[in-house]
């Protein structure tokens, strides 16, 4: 359910599928300070790939091939933010994406939590714990249930999406999602580059 690797384990080229969940474990939320430990990908299967992130790796091949694959999209929550971490890692921006966050926004109007773990409650009837979320990501060992935490964020996507996409037919707004997903990669290059608390629309 949840394989532990290194980017070279990786099967060839990352080939999971044309749909692959992804999500980041690092140090803490300031990109330019806290490292990438970890980069978690499934392809909706029930399987887990956690990649470990060594200090100061700077490569990482067959993971950028797969995010800047045009055919391949790529599944976030709060991707704003894994995007822009990724791109900051390696240099690779990844597109196209879909993020189960905005879409969540644009369909469950009717409730202000957003959260991961909301939403596969809420939507899946599935409980999952973030409690390792804060744990020390950057050990030179894992622990079973940091795996198993860090799996949990990527395992649940597919699934999801095929819940946010049946409201967002039934709320008319799946063009204002796929607006916002084709905006996304370009909103984590402006936080990168110094604009992270402006909303640039404002007045
Ligand atoms: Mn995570």
């Amino acid at each position: 359910m949840a394989n532990f690797l290194h980017e070279n384990d990786l099967p060839d080229g990352l080939d999971l599928g044309s749909v692959v969940a992804v999500d980041c474990e690092t140090m803490g939320l300031r990109v330019y300070r806290d490292r990438l430990c970890a980069v978690q990908v499934s392809g909706g299967d029930g399987d887990a790939h956690v990649v470990r992130i060594a200090a100061g790796q700077e490569e990482a091949p067959n993971l950028c091939s797969m995010l800047s694959d045009p055919g391949v999209l790529k599944l976030f929550h709060f991707g704003r933010f894994d995007i822009a971490v990724l791109y900051y890692a390696f240099g690779a921006l990844a597109a196209p994406v879909y993020c189960t966050k905005i879409v969540s926004r644009l369909v469950r109007t009717n409730s202000d939590r957003h959260g991961l773990k909301d939403l596969v409650s809420d939507l899946l009837k599935i409980e999952i714990t973030k409690q390792e979320q804060s744990s020390d990501w950057g050990a030179d060992r894992l622990t079973k249930k940091q795996i198993k935490y860090a799996a949990s964020d990527v395992l649940y996507l597919h699934r999801l999406r095929d819940r946010l996409d049946e409201r967002l037919v039934r709320e008319g707004r799946e063009h204002l999602a796929q607006s916002c997903f084709e905006f996304l990669p370009a909103r984590a290059l402006l936080d990168l580059a110094g604009w992270q608390d402006t909303d640039i629309f404002a007045h």
